[in-house]
């Protein structure tokens, strides 16, 4: 493990999240596709059903996706903004069986919050590992979609939509087009 538990989860549903408005268009046409990435990502807590938390959740996508694309003090200062605005304070709580780990505010708060001050406090702990070269764009040809690497030996190009695979297939053909198995 690289980081927390908490910090690589965070990391990933951030990425997932972002990516739902990328390469494959709109993944979160309605309530019911939330409700979907609520439960793959594992969230617990408030959770509204309603079209209302889906608006705030897809408004908050760009200013994720600008943590992937900005300069380090960019970074900080959107991280920074975020805290700030949702009056992050963290605490070491447990629930669900799970160890105790960080919440920066009650679970209760709207889902969009959540989201928000989790992809923040993730990313904090990035910047301060100086890990910031853990997210990048995926390497696949206008995919565009963001990628977050855990690898130990930062290996990951291609995000989670198929890109490896794609990548894969068109070097074999091209590998059989230059007449090499
Ligand atoms: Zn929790
Ligand atoms: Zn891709």
């Amino acid at each position: 493990m690289l980081f927390a538990h908490d910090t690589e989860c965070s990391l990933i549903a951030a990425t997932a999240l972002v990516n739902t408005a990328g390469r494959d268009g709109e993944l979160l046409p309605d309530v019911a596709a939330l409700d979907a990435f609520f439960t793959r990502h594992a969230y617990s807590g408030r959770h509204e059903h309603t079209d209302s938390e889906l608006r705030a959740v897809r408004q908050l996508r760009p200013r994720l996706r600008r943590i992937w694309h900005a300069e380090p003090s960019e970074v900080v200062a959107i991280v920074n903004a975020l805290l700030l605005e949702h009056r992050a304070l963290p605490q070491l709580i447990e629930h669900d069986d799970e160890p105790y780990h960080l919440h920066a505010v009650p679970r209760d708060a709207p889902l969009a919050t959540r989201m928000a001050v989790e992809a923040a406090m993730a990313i904090a702990d990035l910047v301060r590992m100086g890990e910031l070269s853990r997210l990048r764009i995926c390497e696949y040809p206008d995919c565009g979609n963001v990628v977050v690497d855990l690898s130990r030996n930062r290996s990951r190009r291609f995000c989670e939509a198929g890109c490896g695979n794609r990548a894969a297939v068109t070097a074999y053909r091209a590998r059989r087009a230059a007449g090499r198995p």
